[in-house]
């Protein structure tokens, strides 16, 4: 079964909308053909206007970093769901732990934020992973079985086989201690046998699962090389020109 690799990077709160505006015009002609691999920018909401206006006539895909579950309302300081679609925007990242963490976001949002997404046009990439603790008390599949069937609730099979899934390592994230590459793989085909049981074989086939925490351009090629990984969710190194471009050129 051959899935077409993604990378994307998450800006997370970093650069402004300037510095986005020259880091778009320095990648956008260089970014390789989309039948070879997705190419997308996480971006802060802030902007992601300008990320849609910029990368309008090239194979850069744009993603938010979170969205509200409701479409619009009464809800002062969230963003909304019908307001990114509108804009262009293709993907939404949900359920990153650090929104779990910091901001308490549950499963049950990452589920109705999935929905919401859906529902505007967007494809969700919904992060899952367990914490250091979870992950030596050998619970880790377990904890992070828990949060996909969570986060996939009551969505078709339609829409699983489309998302895109990122397995991050808490403990990985940020830290340089990336997982080894057998343990991203054995994390990954979990994540694909859960889909598989939940949904089908059809589906958990289609569904693309990326490795996130600590990739950089010296180790995506281990990553790119396990059978269940189809591509990175990427921090630290999809800030500057130079790696986000070496990241996809490893994996094309
Ligand atoms: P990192 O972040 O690549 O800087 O470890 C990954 C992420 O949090 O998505």
């Amino acid at each position: 079964m051959s899935r077409k690799p993604i990378i994307a990077g998450n800006w997370k709160m970093n650069k402004t909308a300037a510095e986005a505006r020259e880091f778009i015009e320095a990648v956008k002609n260089q970014v390789p053909a989309n039948e070879l691999v997705d190419s997308v920018v996480g971006a802060p909401n802030l902007f992601v206007e300008g990320m849609t206006k910029g990368t309008k006539d090239s194979e850069l895909k744009v993603a938010a970093q979170n969205c509200y579950f409701e479409d619009e309302g009464a809800y002062t300081g969230e963003t909304s769901p019908k307001a990114l679609g509108a804009l262009g925007v293709d993907y939404v990242i949900i359920g990153h732990s650090e929104r779990r963490d910091y901001f308490h976001e549950t499963d049950e949002e990452v589920n109705k934020k999935a929905h919401a997404i859906f529902r505007n046009d967007m494809l969700p990439i919904i992060c899952c992973g367990e914490s250091l603790e979870t992950y030596e008390a050998g619970k880790a599949e377990e904890f992070v079985g828990g949060q996909i069937k969570a986060a996939l609730k009551d969505l078709s099979a339609d829409q699983v086989a489309s998302l895109v899934l990122a397995y991050e390592p808490i403990w990985a994230i940020g830290t340089g201690k990336s997982a080894t590459k057998d343990d991203a793989q054995k994390m990954c085909a979990h994540i694909r046998s859960v889909v598989a049981g939940e949904f089908s074989q059809d589906v958990a086939d289609k569904v693309r699962i990326q490795y996130g925490g600590s990739v950089k351009p010296e180790n995506i090629a281990d990553y790119m090389a396990c059978p269940d990984v189809d591509g990175a969710l990427v921090g630290g190194a999809s800030l500057k020109v130079d790696s986000f471009l070496a990241l996809l050129e490893a994996v094309k």
